[in-house]
């Protein structure tokens, strides 16, 4: 190497450097220049009144940039990446101009807090929004736990959870699932299902793919997709059709950039349960497109007809996510877990160190008892079996509201049979003037008429709530 060499590669990068610099600078005026044609459509949009989604117009972007990358020679990845922030600030432009301000959407946590700060005041209220059954944790449970902290269960474990309770949740598969080919390197100890949701999610999709859900559903879904940056794509079911989704909807939603699909039966807030042909139908599409199935299963204890899992036929690509929240009404222990393929467990695993390192030991401690108490578990779910009946009948006193009895889970989906029903009105009106609180439906997708009633109550409560819901619907 001579010292010519080096003054020569130096120069090269000199111009090189220059290029990319002038060639950056080249994309912020266009980027600059897309900004501002998307102020004007906001404009014209404001002036004619129309809406500034349009998934039509998104998806025929999406075609484009994946053709013009193939063309390019362009990673498609990064295209969908870099147009997903195209269309993000698009919007935050169209925005501006369309003014307004966004109407606050009315979700369980939101409705959580409002309540929360009422009760602070010293006003009792019949919380009937929160998603949490009354039930008490086992109390072999509790003993367990405290027994752990007295022997110093306090250090961290592993970060996939202890052997314990891995091997306690094979056997649980088996025993209940009748699935006996868990492996540990499959299973993950979360800090909850939500957790075990939003490492899913943040596993199978990246920022500009887009992930497939089936609406009403519980709102984490779409909330963690955004914050991914991911779309999330809904396939609507309504009231007329029994909240029954269609399998060839689910097909029809596919986009390029589509990862996965999420599932969850028994529903949270319908409490509807797939057909099993449907679900076996689905994850066939899912399979024939090569997309992971996710499917979310925490209330399939509390299923009052025959509730698909996909440990009855395991796609290829797949995530189940559950928790002792629900079953076991052990929500504040915040304990669930996870299961799919060793690479993608390894890779949400990831998250989880990343974030928390572990679940705590004496928590987990719990949570191997908890797998023992069949019981409480039963008990619990006759109970919630005996509120849906009750209450159905209830609702259905009700003149103004028409219900699809609920066939799992622990909610009622009423809608009002007034086509303008406000349900966010409603539930504001309903907590200021009666002291009652329910979910309005838009927190789980757009629907104005339904409302979301928790059924982790005391029969005495419910039945309390749901007549003055009649009175000030009456
Ligand atoms: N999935 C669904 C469908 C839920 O309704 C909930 C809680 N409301 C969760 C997951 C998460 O529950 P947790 O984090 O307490 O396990």
């Amino acid at each position: 190497l001579t010292s010519s060499d080096v003054e020569q590669a130096g120069s090269d990068l000199q111009d090189l450097r220059e290029e990319v610099a002038d060639t950056t600078k080249e994309i912020m005026k266009l980027v600059a220049r897309r900004i501002e044609l998307s102020k004007r459509i906001g404009e014209v949009k404001s002036r004619g009144s129309l809406p500034i989604d349009n998934e039509k117009v998104e998806d025929a972007l999406l075609e484009e940039v994946l053709r013009e990358c193939e063309r390019l020679g362009l990673d498609q990845q990064l295209g969908t990446k870099i147009l997903a922030t195209l269309v993000r600030e698009s919007k935050k432009a169209q925005r501006t101009r369309v003014g307004g301000k966004q109407q606050q959407l009315i979700t369980p946590m939101v409705m959580m807090a409002k309540a929360t700060e009422i009760e602070k005041g010293g006003r009792k209220l019949i919380r009937l929004d929160v998603g949490e059954p009354d039930f008490r944790p086992p109390k072999a449970v509790l003993d367990v736990v405290s027994s752990a902290l007295y022997s110093y269960k306090t250090y961290y474990t592993v970060g996939r959870g202890i052997p314990e309770l891995l091997s306690a949740l094979r056997s649980y598969l088996a025993i209940r699932y009748n699935y006996r080919e868990a492996a540990e390197n499959q299973l993950i100890v979360t800090p909850g299902g939500r957790f075990a949701v939003y490492s899913a999610l943040a596993t199978v999709a990246s920022e500009g793919d887009s992930v497939v859900v089936i609406e009403p559903n519980w709102p984490a879904y779409k909330e963690g997709l955004d914050y991914i940056g991911a779309r999330a794509i809904t396939v609507r079911t309504t009231f007329d059709e029994r909240w029954e989704p269609s399998p060839e909807r689910v097909k029809a939603a596919i986009r390029p950039n589509t990862k996965a699909i999420v599932l969850s039966y028994p529903s949270n807030p319908t409490g509807k349960i797939m057909d099993k042909a449907s679900f076996a139908e689905i994850v066939e599409i899912a399979d024939d497109r090569g997309l992971t199935v996710i499917s979310d299963e925490i209330y399939n204890d509390y299923a009052y007809r025959p509730c698909p899992t996909i440990l009855d036929d395991l796609p290829k690509k797949y995530i189940l996510t559950s928790s002792f929240s629900k079953a076991w009404s052990m929500t504040g222990f915040r304990v669930g877990y996870s299961f799919a393929p060793a690479e993608t467990s390894s890779r949400m695993l990831k998250i989880l160190g990343l974030m928390i390192t572990c679940v705590p030991d004496f928590i987990q401690r719990g949570a191997v008892k908890a797998l023992e108490a069949v019981d409480e578990v039963s008990r619990n779910s006759r109970t919630m079996k005996e509120r849906i009946d009750a209450t159905s009948a209830e609702l259905a006193e009700i003149d103004a509201l028409e219900l699809i009895k609920p066939e799992g889970a622990i909610y009622a989906f009423p809608q009002a049979k007034d086509p303008g029903f406000d349900s966010s009105a409603f539930a504001i009106e309903l907590l200021e003037k009666k002291g009652v609180t329910v979910s309005p439906g838009t927190g789980f997708g757009d629907y104005p008429r339904c409302f979301r009633v928790s059924l982790g109550q005391p029969q005495e409560t419910l039945s309390a709530g749901v007549k003055k819901i009649g009175e000030m619907l009456g």
